[in-house]
């Protein structure tokens, strides 16, 4: 067993749990929470159909992407800025409390914030900062000085384990550690039945390295919606192998149209889809906390 470097600010402190609340809700390593929406917002229409969606099912937290990090440049890049003012107003309007919301560049934090306030703070946000930016220490820093919204931290698809921690601390040292480090999968290359190689087997280990909330994206690790012989999808399958080991985050891609979405188009669940999802997660969350309780915990 390979021991981790000194953290510093991210070291789990086993004689007291860390939490923090945001917009009335409450994150740690017992807590959980769902974030589905859109991997990238296309239009107003598409932001109301899924934020009135979560309002039905009782949902307060989404995914919106905003600003989309793209292989291609020639590839629909999200509709950034013009997007922001409608996606706060109506996360108000629907009771959404929290979107996760990529950024890349420390500008698009002033951007958020500004329309935040021009919509009265009708929402919260979570930055994310996403795989392809683990490293970008300038916006590690730039994020860690700020201290109006906590982070949604993917692991790097290239890099240990060791390194996307290292990284995290560098938000902890500059001043933020309101951080939930989420697994996405790393880059395959013995397997490719997956759009990545599903790491959520590593949900504990995170756990006992650091004292932040653990975050899962089974769309972005599996890629796609293949059954597998019992009917069951692998992301499916990979959602409940994460949250029965206490994931403390789900953040799923959703869209009213699934083969009509810009991005990301193969690993989006429609609303039916949504409904099964919530009651699967019920079922391992709940077998979770049922083994917790066997184990006298
Ligand atoms: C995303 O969540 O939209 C995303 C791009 O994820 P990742 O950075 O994990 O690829
Ligand atoms: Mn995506």
């Amino acid at each position: 067993m390979h021991e981790l470097k000194v953290l510093g600010h991210l070291n789990l402190d086993t004689s007291c749990e860390f939490s923090f609340n945001y917009q009335g809700l409450s994150f740690s390593q017992s807590s959980f929470q769902l974030f589905p929406g859109l991997c990238a917002v296309d239009n107003q229409q598409n932001v109301v159909s899924v934020f009135s969606e979560l309002q039905k099912l009782k949902i307060q937290c989404a995914r919106m992407g905003a600003y989309k990090p793209r292989t291609s440049p020639y590839s629909f890049q999200g509709l950034r800025e013009q997007c922001l003012s409608y996606v706060f107003e109506q996360a108000g309007k629907h009771d959404i409390r929290i979107i996760a919301m990529e950024v890349m560049h420390e500008r698009h934090i002033d951007a958020i914030y500004k329309h935040l306030q021009l919509s009265g703070f009708a929402t919260g946000v979570m930055l994310q900062v996403g795989t392809r930016n683990t490293q970008n220490y300038e916006l590690l820093k730039a994020i860690g000085a700020q201290n109006n919204f906590p982070v949604l931290f993917k692991r790097g698809f290239g890099i240990s384990l060791n390194e996307s921690l290292q990284a995290a601390e560098y938000i902890a040292a500059a001043g933020n550690d309101n951080i939930i480090f989420c697994l996405r999968g790393i880059k395959p290359s013995l397997d490719h039945q997956h759009r990545n190689f599903v790491d959520f087997s590593q949900v504990p280990i995170v756990k006992r390295l650091v004292k932040i909330p653990v975050g899962i994206d089974p769309s972005h690790a599996v890629g796609n919606l293949v059954k597998s012989s019992d009917g069951i999808t692998d992301l499916f399958h990979s959602c409940a192998q994460g949250i029965i080991s206490g994931a403390n985050l789900a953040l799923v891609d959703i869209h009213p149209t699934p083969n009509k979405a810009l991005v990301d188009s193969e690993q989006a669940l429609n609303f039916k889809q949504l409904e099964t999802l919530l009651l699967d997660i019920e079922i391992t969350r709940k077998a979770y906390l049922s083994r917790l309780e066997n184990q006298g915990v």
